[in-house]
């Protein structure tokens, strides 16, 4: 595996910080549970999206695009990540975003990172919910090829094999780390939604026969068409990086369980893992993807279904922006919380 085949524009600084989190571990009455800062990839408050850009924006140049082309939910991360990496290489950036929740609430509309898709000067045009939202993304973009504009399309959430390799190399990039710090990793625990987080995660810890499994927390899609997607972008990746032999189907794993009424709604899970980690750590996690897988490992951990002489790594995704989308339950949550061992 070699990456640098590839093209690249460098956004942030590696590695992102690995810390222990002695207060939650000791909390849970183990496993020793570490944190792989990935919400500290700078860019407009950065998160995981800021890895997968490094290598579509790559393409993108090196394709002659001066327009970004994506799409997601209203409180997307993923824009927001997208608009900002737009205006730092000057180029234009077109979301479109789907009502992917029927809801009212001002402050999921308006605030969060809506706010921050407007303050890039993001193109927004909005869609409904249920809409075919790659498909509309081409669409566009062919639309802004007929008109004259040199757009670059990227998928929901950059997951397709280009952005898939910025997890490839955040696997490299953890594992020389642990090495570093003698630290033994027994399992990797990552939200998981449009696959290419943890897709690029066992390409790269499979690829260099790591031993150490990933376990993906959904956010949205039940456990079978979650691990069908996954590991189809894994062997798309893993083709396209040159691993031979392609990925074992049983080499990836979704728990689904946490997902609550559906995406983006909030569960007691969440609010008490977001609750939990500000309280016990200082550390801010977000309502839509990594409060969900945190509630997740905290109940896996209470079931015993993860072993207390375990040493996990929990893939921080970034996202606390949009708590902002999300004010009203989480002030309750709040004003009411007393944290459960
Ligand atoms: C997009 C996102 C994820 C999920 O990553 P995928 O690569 O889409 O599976 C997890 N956490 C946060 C905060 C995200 O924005």
């Amino acid at each position: 595996m070699h990456l640098a085949r590839f093209p690249r524009v460098r956004l942030f600084p590696t590695p992102t910080p690995l810390e222990r989190l002695t207060n939650l571990s000791r909390h849970l009455g183990g496993p020793e549970i570490w944190i792989k800062r990935d919400d500290c990839t700078v860019v407009a408050t950065g998160g995981n999206k800021v890895r997968k850009l490094e290598w579509l924006v790559g393409e993108a140049q090196a394709q002659g695009a001066t327009h970004l082309v994506t799409q997601g939910a209203v409180q997307s991360n993923h824009v927001r990540q997208t608009a900002a990496v737009a205006k730092r290489f000057g180029m234009k950036c077109t979301a479109l975003l789907e009502h992917r929740i029927d809801t009212n609430d001002r402050d999921y509309l308006n605030s969060g990172n809506v706010l921050l898709d407007r303050l890039f000067d993001t193109a927004i045009e909005y869609r409904p919910g249920g809409t075919d939202m790659n498909a509309e993304a081409d669409a566009k973009g062919e639309a802004l090829r007929a008109a004259g504009e040199k757009p670059y399309v990227i998928p929901g959430g950059g997951s397709n094999r280009v952005g898939a390799l910025g997890y490839v190399s955040c696997a490299q990039e953890l594992m020389q780390q642990a090495d570093e710090m003698g630290l033994r990793i027994d399992r990797v625990v990552t939200a998981t939604g449009s696959a290419g987080t943890q897709a690029g995660l066992v390409v790269g810890l499979e690829g260099s026969n790591a031993g150490v499994p990933v376990l993906g927390i959904g956010v949205r899609l039940p456990k079978d068409r979650q691990e069908a997607n996954v590991h189809r972008l894994a062997e798309a990746t893993a083709d396209y990086v040159g691993t031979p032999g392609g990925i074992a189907r049983s080499a990836v794993v979704a728990n689904c369980d946490y997902v609550g009424p559906g995406y983006g709604h909030p569960t007691p899970g969440m609010t008490e893992a977001v609750l939990m980690l500000a309280r016990l750590e200082g550390v801010l996690l977000d309502p839509v993807y990594s409060g969900k897988a945190m509630a997740g490992l905290i109940d896996l951990i209470r079931k015993g279904e993860i072993g207390k002489s375990e040493t996990v790594v929990f893939l921080h995704t970034g996202g606390a922006v949009g708590l902002f989308g999300y004010t009203r339950v989480l002030e309750d949550a709040a004003a009411n919380a007393v944290l459960q061992g």
